[in-house]
């Protein structure tokens, strides 16, 4: 299906009345057309029981929609896409996007791609061929073969990696290490969803197509589905950060995010700063899944805690605030991992994994090997990760997971270039990617500058450069100055 961009402006005249938007295709000239049908039976209600009426009446059609989170305008309100057996819990998350929607009175995109016209392929044989090179870089890898570690244990495989490392945010991120974080980790998940449906359970996909399949389930204790999917993001905000062991607890809170239309790495870290605020004790779950309700029902609490971390921190009086440019910070703890805190502080999202993720080399022992705890050299390490990152990832549309395939290995390499020459019909290589990266980051920088950042707004919170993170007792100690070169040299 070919659709470059949807552009709704404007806000409706009827405050508080929400629309559908029904988007098919005529078989006979293949042009859109849009239909725009009331909402209004949909909205207050939770979006697992809403899907399945939109897809009773559409048919086999995809939806994008917000949640209550998203028309209560909150700034962590994501959007949600169904996954391939249409629960919707795949989640542009991130930036406040749902609110974006809402604003605008728009409750749902349903596509019916039916009669829909297919993105033209310039050069089919160039195409298969970087597809065949890419597949088996994928399926010869460890982490991403067939039941690999992310097949088998999901991403929440990096739970143990990370703890391992002193890098786990914890308690709202006062330590980089869990006591309890095997209990949450991916090996946790892959053999309690053993013991409780009697056999190994392998993940799925969360797209058409993808070979990886690191998607998983959590199941409830009598082997019905509690939730999907169980990320370490999420796995890692609502779990370590808040101190809870509990995969039912976690999954629980994970399932409620899903159905308010929330970011979970944003709600758990508000729930961290609510329980540092005296809200609730670290740990305790029931607490934490009455608080996310309070965000569901639209109370005085609940709008604070659903306008995210920095939101929360001002309101209750909590210092430690791990955000940057008003987006909190997701799984990787700057002060045990360096050059991760400096892509969280330069780029133009606010605090972004996945913008330059250096864990790949300063964790992983992917696309090369840092010292996760030295500052050396990583500016110029998060600026190559941001820029090949842009483009190669980010504007081709492939997952970001195969990085872990094509880091190391010049052939898949080679066959992502190829794929992206083999669509458009263009000559690009290697080296001219990462400068159209760079490009793309430039244009970033200036959209960013327009709406009133500066270099101020590139640091990290200042807790971060006084306050020792154990286990390794050390704190942020990248300097401005090598900040500001992230940008500067680009
Ligand atoms: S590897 Fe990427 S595309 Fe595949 S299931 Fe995982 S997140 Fe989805």
């Amino acid at each position: 299906m070919r659709i470059r961009a949807l552009v709704v402006e404007s806000q409706p005249k009827e405050k508080g009345k929400f629309w559908l938007v029904h988007l098919t295709w005529d078989k006979s000239d293949s042009k859109p057309r849009v239909e725009f049908l009331p909402a209004d039976e949909y909205v207050g209600k939770e979006l697992d029981e809403v899907y399945p009426k939109l897809f009773e009446r559409f048919g086999k059609v995809n939806i994008a929609g917000i949640g209550l989170a998203g028309e209560y305008l909150y700034s962590n309100s994501g959007v949600a896409f169904d996954d391939l057996k249409g629960r919707p819990s795949r989640f542009p998350g991130r930036g406040g996007l749902g609110a974006v929607m809402g604003s605008r009175g728009l409750k749902f995109i349903v596509v019916d791609k039916t009669d829909a016209p297919w993105v033209e392929i310039a050069d089919k044989a160039l195409f298969d061929q970087g597809r065949k090179k890419l597949t088996e870089a994928l399926r010869t890898n460890d982490l991403t073969k067939p039941k690999g570690a992310l097949n088998t244990y999901g991403t929440a495989v990096l739970i143990n990696i990370m703890n391992e490392a002193g890098g786990l945010p914890t308690k709202n991120f006062s330590s980089g290490r869990f006591a309890g974080a095997p209990e949450t980790a991916g090996e946790a998940i892959f053999e309690g969803n053993k013991e409780r449906l009697g056999k190994e359970l392998y993940n799925h996909a969360c797209s058409p197509g993808c070979i990886i399949q690191c998607s998983n389930t959590w199941h409830k204790a009598d082997g019905s589905e509690h939730v999907s999917c169980v990320e370490y993001e999420s796995d890692w905000s609502l779990g370590a950060n808040c101190g809870i062991e509990d995969l039912d607890i976690i999954a629980e809170l994970i399932r409620l995010c899903n159905a308010y239309g929330l970011d979970t790495i944003e709600t758990g870290t508000t729930l961290a700063v609510a329980m540092e605020a005296g809200l609730a004790e670290f740990g305790d779950g029931k607490k934490a899944i009455e608080l996310l309700m309070e965000i569901g029902k639209g109370t005085p609490l609940g709008r604070i805690l659903g306008n995210g971390t920095e939101t929360a921190a001002k309101t209750l009086g909590v210092v430690r605030c791990p955000t940057v440019k008003g987006q909190s910070m997701p799984a990787y703890e700057p002060r045990a991992v360096k050059g991760i805190g400096i892509t969280y502080a330069t780029t133009t999202m606010g605090a972004d994994h996945t913008a330059g993720y250096t864990i790949a080399p300063e964790v992983l022992s992917v696309g090369g090997k840092a010292d996760p705890l030295s500052p050396e050299g990583k500016a110029e390490l998060s600026r190559n990760f941001q820029s090949a990152t842009a483009y190669i990832f980010d504007s081709s549309g492939h997952c970001l997971f195969i990085a872990f395939a094509v880091l190391d290995n010049a052939s898949g390499f080679e066959g992502v270039i190829d794929e992206i020459n083999g669509v458009l019909g263009t000559q690009y290589t290697t080296d001219s990617v990462s400068k159209l990266g760079a490009e793309i980051l430039r244009k970033e920088r200036a959209f960013n500058e327009a709406a009133g950042f500066t270099r101020v707004h590139d640091r990290l919170p200042e807790f971060m450069k006084y306050e020792p993170l154990p286990p390794h007792n050390t704190v942020f100690d990248v300097p401005d100055e090598a900040l500001d070169a992230v940008f500067g040299k680009l």
